[in-house]
């Protein structure tokens, strides 16, 4: 029964999280309900029409769409989930609302160059070439200020997710499951684009408490001059799904990272996918 207290004790220790382990035993975080933000069309604006009082057609407004929304209507999966329309995107943005298409596996993944804190291969030392390479300036900038950073989770599979979800619904049925365990495709780890980072100092641990130390400091100060973002931010765990998570590494590329970085926002925020009051 030795193993039993070790999970349990890493599940607790990673509650509320979005990265690696915790995506299994994924947290309590899963009940917070954020609005549906998939807005329908509303043709609030009422055409004049000059000719008929009585035609009041409903146009859609194109210029209504979200940014982020442009292109084409992304459709629904049977859980009423929104299945992303452009999953190899640098922009994609991932969550519990918004999922990857099913067995999505992105294009070009690669080790980056860094620091992990174990040395075989393993899938999630992956990231997408452009992230990694991202990642690998990230840590050198930090070498050069004296942070000493260690890469710990990135890449996870749509497959690996699957099991590990599925196999939570056949112990514990799908109502419960769905409290704690990701379901596939909404790990934004599986987009390739996502890191999570820590140090010695923390014993390779993820925990909110890595936010006081100087590595944790250091990422929130100058994460986005990388290209990168702290994705589930302090007091945002409405609009993200996610509590706060210091370590969670999203790439973006350096004019969104910059901006969002600014504004303290979230990427659901800065694409529109939630209201913003
Ligand atoms: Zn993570």
């Amino acid at each position: 029964m030795k193993w039993k207290s070790i999970v349990i004790g890493m599940g607790l220790s990673l509650t509320l999280t979005g990265c690696s382990w915790a995506e299994s035993l994924n947290s309590f975080s899963s009940d917070i309900q954020t609005p549906d933000v998939e807005q329908e069309q509303s043709s609030k604006e009422k055409e004049k029409t000059e000719n008929s009082e009585q035609q009041k057609e409903e146009t859609p407004q194109e210029e209504n769409l979200p940014a982020a929304e442009e292109k084409e209507v992304e459709k629904k999966d049977s859980d009423g989930l929104t299945i992303v329309n452009e999953p190899k995107s640098i922009q994609v943005v991932v969550n519990k609302q918004r999922k990857l298409p099913e067995g999505y596996k992105p294009p070009d993944l690669v080790v980056p160059d860094v620091p992990f804190y174990f040395n075989e291969f393993h899938p999630k030392k992956q990231m997408r070439e452009e992230a990694a390479k991202a990642l690998e300036e990230l840590f050198a900038g930090a070498k050069k200020n004296g942070i000493d950073l260690v890469a710990a989770s990135g890449y996870r599979s749509y497959e690996r997710q699957k099991s590990i979800y599925q196999q939570n619904v056949a112990e514990r049925g799908e109502k419960e499951a769905n409290q704690f365990s990701a379901k596939p495709g909404t790990s934004e780890h599986q987009t390739g684009l996502a890191m999570d980072v820590t140090s010695a100092q923390m014993a390779f641990k993820l925990k909110q408490s890595f936010r006081q130390t100087d590595e944790g400091e250091w990422l929130a100060n100058h994460a986005h001059e990388y290209g990168f973002v702290i994705r589930y931010l302090k007091g945002k765990s409405d609009i993200t799904g996610y509590s706060y998570e210091p370590w969670h590494l999203r790439y973006v590329g350096k004019d969104i990272s910059t901006t969002i970085h600014n504004q303290e926002e979230t990427l659901e925020e800065f694409f529109g996918l939630y209201p913003s009051s």
